[in-house]
C-alpha cells in the first residue's frame, strides 16, 4: 500500500497551523493524538441531530443514539478481536479500566499474603490501583524487573510466581521505552500457573494490530484519545468468565436488574460495569476514529511510525553525549532521551519555542526514572501524519537548542 501522508494530514486541522509563527511539529502523540476531521464532524452531527440519553428513552434521537453507542461496541469488538461483546465495557481511558480491574478483582480473588506481579515500566495507571487495592487486602505487590536495553527480563517470571500469585499486570508498550513487550510469552507462562494476565494497551492500540484472542489475555486495557478519538472514553476487555464473577465497580443507573431495599440484582454483561450516563458524544467520535484507522489500516500506521522511528534514531545517536533509553530491538515510535549537562526541560521549552511540539518529566514512569537514576527525560513519539521532514525540522531545532544551552 501506498501511505499517503499528504492526505492523512488533511485530515487534522490543528496540524496546519503555525505556533509561534513556526509551522506546528506535534511530536507527542504519545501523550494523545490529534483528532481527524472525522471525530470532529461525528461529535457535531450527534450533538445536532440526535442527541438523546442512552439506553432509557423511548424517543427516535434517543433510540438512534443508543444504536450507535452499540455499533461502536461492535467496532470495538472487532477491532481487538474480542469474542463477546459482552467482554467491551466502555469507561473513562485506560486509567479507569484498570481501577476497575484492580478493584472488582482483587475484591473477588485476592485475599492477604497474595501477591501481584507488576512490571518495573509501567505507567502509574498501572502501578498505584494495584497498591492500593493490594493494599486494603493485604496483599503484596511483586516487581518484575526491566534491564537497562529496556527488556523485561521475563527469565524470572518462573522464579517470581508462588502459589499466592493471582495476576500478572504489564503494558504491551512502553510510553518510556517504547518495548513493544512479548505478552503472549508472558500470558502462557502466566496461565500455566493458573494466573490472569492484565495488559495496558494505551500505547499499543493505534500502532500495532490488537487480537485479545491470539495473545490470551484475561484484561486490556486502552484509551480512545490515544487511538485519534476524543478523550474522555476508554475500553476494557475482559474474558467474559471473568466479568461474571467480578463484582460491579460502581453502582448507579443502568448496571441494575432490579432494586429495592431488600437488596439490588445487577444486569447482564457488558452493563454490570457500565454506571451512570456514559459519554455518549465521545463514545460516537471514537467509533469515526476507529473507522479512520481501520481505513488506513493499523499494521499500514506502525510500519509508516517505525520508519520514523529507525530514521530519528540514527540521527540522535550522532549527538554528542545523548543517550536513549530504551533500545529494545522490538520498539514502537517513542524515544526518550537525556543530553549530558542539560536539563530536558530547559530542552523542552527552548523547542516549544521553534513550533516543536515534544513531552519532558517524568511521563508518569518513576520507577523507570528511578532504574536509570534520573529525574525527567525529553519524549518524542509518532503518529500516523508525522513525517521524515519534521524530524528533519526536530533535529535542527535541537542542534540549536543544545548550542543556546
Ligand atoms: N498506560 C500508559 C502506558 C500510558 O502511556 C498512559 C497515558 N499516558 C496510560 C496508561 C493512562 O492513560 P489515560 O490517561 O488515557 O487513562
Amino acid at each position: 500500500m501506498n501511505y499517503d501522508t499528504e492526505k492523512i494530514r488533511a485530515y487534522f486541522p490543528i496540524l496546519q497551523q503555525k505556533v509561534y509563527n513556526k509551522p506546528l511539529v506535534y511530536l507527542d502523540t504519545a501523550a494523545s493524538a490529534q483528532k481527524p476531521v472525522q471525530v470532529l464532524l461525528k461529535l457535531e452531527q450527534l450533538h445536532n441531530d440526535y442527541y438523546g440519553n442512552i439506553h432509557r428513552g423511548a424517543h427516535y434521537m434517543a433510540d438512534k443514539a443508543t444504536l450507535e453507542y452499540e455499533e461502536v461496541r461492535d467496532k470495538v469488538k472487532t477491532f481487538i478481536n474480542a469474542s463477546s461483546r459482552k467482554e467491551i465495557i466502555f469507561t473513562k481511558g485506560a486509567t479507569e479500566s484498570i481501577n476497575l480491574v484492580a478493584s472488582s478483582f482483587c475484591e473477588k480473588y485476592v485475599s492477604e499474603d497474595d501477591e501481584i506481579i507488576v512490571s518495573e515500566m509501567e505507567h502509574h495507571s498501572n502501578i498505584v490501583p494495584w497498591q492500593i487495592n493490594a493494599e486494603k487486602r493485604k496483599a503484596k505487590i511483586v516487581k518484575l524487573p526491566f534491564n537497562d536495553n529496556g527488556l523485561l527480563e521475563i527469565e524470572k517470571l518462573p522464579e517470581l510466581i508462588t502459589s499466592k500469585t493471582r495476576l500478572i499486570a504489564v503494558n504491551h508498550v512502553s510510553n518510556v521505552l517504547g518495548t513493544i513487550n512479548p505478552i503472549s510469552e508472558i500470558v502462557k507462562i502466566a496461565h500455566k500457573a493458573g494466573i490472569a494476565v492484565m495488559v495496558d494497551g494505551a500505547q499499543a492500540s493505534a500502532h500495532l494490530k490488537i487480537n485479545v484472542q491470539e495473545l490470551d489475555v484475561d484484561f486490556y486495557a486502552f484509551s480512545a484519545h490515544k487511538v485519534y478519538g476524543p478523550n474522555g472514553v476508554g475500553v476494557l476487555y475482559g474474558k467474559e468468565k471473568w466479568l461474571e464473577e467480578m463484582p460491579p465497580y460502581q453502582g448507579g443507573g443502568q448496571m441494575i436488574s432490579e432494586v429495592s431495599f431488600n437488596g439490588t440484582t445487577f444486569n447482564e454483561l457488558p452493563y454490570k460495569f457500565e454506571a451512570g450516563t456514559p459519554n455518549i458524544t465521545n463514545l460516537a467520535g471514537f467509533g469515526a476514529a476507529l473507522d479512520l484507522v481501520n481505513e488506513i489500516g493499523v499494521e499500514n500506521i506502525g510500519r509508516h511510525e517505525h520508519e520514523l522511528l529507525e530514521y530519528a534514531t540514527q540521527q540522535l545517536k550522532n549527538i554528542e553525549g545523548l543517550r536513549i533509553y530504551g533500545e529494545a530491538p522490538n520498539k514502537s515510535g517513542v524515544i526518550c532521551f537525556n543530553i549530558n549537562g542539560i536539563h530536558s526541560y530547559d530542552l523542552g521549552m527552548l523547542i516549544d519555542k521553534m513550533g516543536i511540539a515534544i513531552r519532558t518529566g517524568h511521563h508518569c514512569a518513576d520507577p523507570i526514572m528511578q532504574h536509570f537514576g534520573i529525574s525527567a527525560c525529553a519524549r518524542i513519539s509518532f503518529g500516523m501524519y508525522n513525517t521524515k521532514e519534521e524530524i528533519d525540522l526536530f533535529m535542527q531545532a535541537l542542534n540549536k537548542a543544545i548550542l543556546m544551552l
